[in-house]
Formats: structure tokens, C-alpha cells, sequence
């Protein structure tokens, strides 16, 4: 295990410091091995979506995963897709049963959460490929939906 002296602060975003105190992302200073220890993980409560995906990167750098391209960034992003389908999949099981036991419940849903949440990670990992800054498209795009009409 490192000690907090082999921690090196990475700058948050100055726009955000401005805002209110946000605490700083950390990651390991691992020289030229990354370690599996992980970084821990300190994500301002109200976060921009840019912070997520400055820390995706900086995960990736740790781990010695930048050279995964886009396209195989894709195909894992499937699988998880996978995963998380099959999570829902036992959630919508569970429901299916009268007799299911409650205590199962928050587990399933929480697995949920998780494959959610490696989704995410592959998503925000493609964008950083390609510079997209996912907030300003997450705008622009249902800005664009808004106008669209929805047929049934
Ligand atoms: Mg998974």
C-alpha cells in the first residue's frame, strides 16, 4: 500500500473551484508501473460532467489503458451493455415471483447500479477519445429533441 506521501493532487477545474470548494481528484503517483491499487475516488457532490470524464482519463492513464482504441473500447462497452441487461433481467425476475424474498431486492437493484456504472465508464472513455464534451452534447442534442415531434 502507498502512503498518502506518494499521492499527487490533480488540479480541479479552476470554473468549479470558483463555485464552491471541490475536492480534488487524487490518483497515485506510480511512475511508469501502474499498480492495482486504486485511486481513490473524490468527486465533487455536484460534479460537471467534465469532472467524470477527467477522471475516467486519469483511471485509464493509472491503469495503463489509453492504448485500448476506440473501436475495442466499443466492444467492451457491449459486453457490459450485456451485463446489464442480464441484471435487469434478474430484477424483472425477481418481481416475477410473489413469493420472492424483499432482502434480494436491494442487491439486485444495486448490481443494477453497478453495470450502470461500467457502462458509463466505457461511454465517457469513447468520448475522451474523441474529445466529445458529453455535457455540452447532452445539451445540444435534447435541445435538438425538444424541437423533434414524437410519433407514437
Ligand atoms: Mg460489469
Amino acid at each position: 500500500m502507498s502512503t498518502d506521501a506518494s499521492r499527487k493532487p490533480i488540479p480541479s477545474n479552476p470554473e468549479i473551484n470558483e463555485l464552491e470548494e471541490a475536492p480534488e481528484i487524487e490518483v497515485l503517483d506510480t511512475g511508469d508501473r501502474p499498480t492495482l491499487e486504486l485511486p481513490p475516488i473524490r468527486l465533487h457532490d455536484a460534479a460537471p460532467m467534465s469532472e467524470y470524464q477527467r477522471y475516467i482519463k486519469q483511471l485509464e492513464e493509472h491503469h495503463g489503458w489509453t492504448g485500448v482504441n476506440l473501436i475495442e473500447n466499443c466492444f467492451l462497452m457491449g459486453e457490459e451493455v450485456g451485463e446489464l441487461f442480464k441484471a435487469v433481467r434478474k430484477v424483472k425476475g425477481f418481481y416475477d415471483q410473489a413469493d420472492a424474498p424483499e432482502e434480494e431486492r436491494a442487491e439486485l437493484v444495486a448490481n443494477v447500479g453497478e453495470e450502470i456504472v461500467d457502462v458509463l465508464n466505457y461511454l465517457l472513455a469513447i468520448a475522451n477519445r474523441l474529445d466529445i464534451d458529453v455535457e455540452r452534447a447532452f445539451i445540444e442534442k435534447n435541445t435538438k429533441n425538444l424541437s423533434r415531434s414524437w410519433k407514437a
